[in-house]
């Protein structure tokens, strides 16, 4: 029988950890608040830098998946910061 108090030390927090909070593409990194790829980083942070401001053409009522997230950039964005992501303290620096 398995023993499920010991089998996965780190399970609690590792619902996401494999997948970008946003679309599900395989995760990059998770330097802005919430596990994501890369494309959703680079996407990030330029809208935030730029003060980028998109308009959603079904009301935000779109569906950000990996084949669907480069459609919306607003719903997309606005996503991001649902999940969690943040731009704060040093997040000009350390463009890579
Ligand atoms: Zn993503
Ligand atoms: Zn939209």
């Amino acid at each position: 029988m398995f023993d499920l108090q010991t089998a996965s030390p780190s399970s609690s927090s590792a619902i996401t950890s494999e997948c970008c909070a946003v679309c599900g593409d395989q995760v990059h990194g998770k330097r802005y608040g919430a596990p994501a790829c890369l494309g959703c980083i680079v996407f990030f942070r330029r809208a935030v830098i730029n003060r980028s401001q998109f308009r959603c053409w079904k009301k935000g009522s779109c569906v950000i998946t990996f084949a669907s997230r480069c459609v919306c950039r607003c719903c997309r964005l606005r996503k991001c910061f649902h999940v969690g992501m943040r731009a704060e303290g040093n997040f000009l620096d350390n463009a890579a």
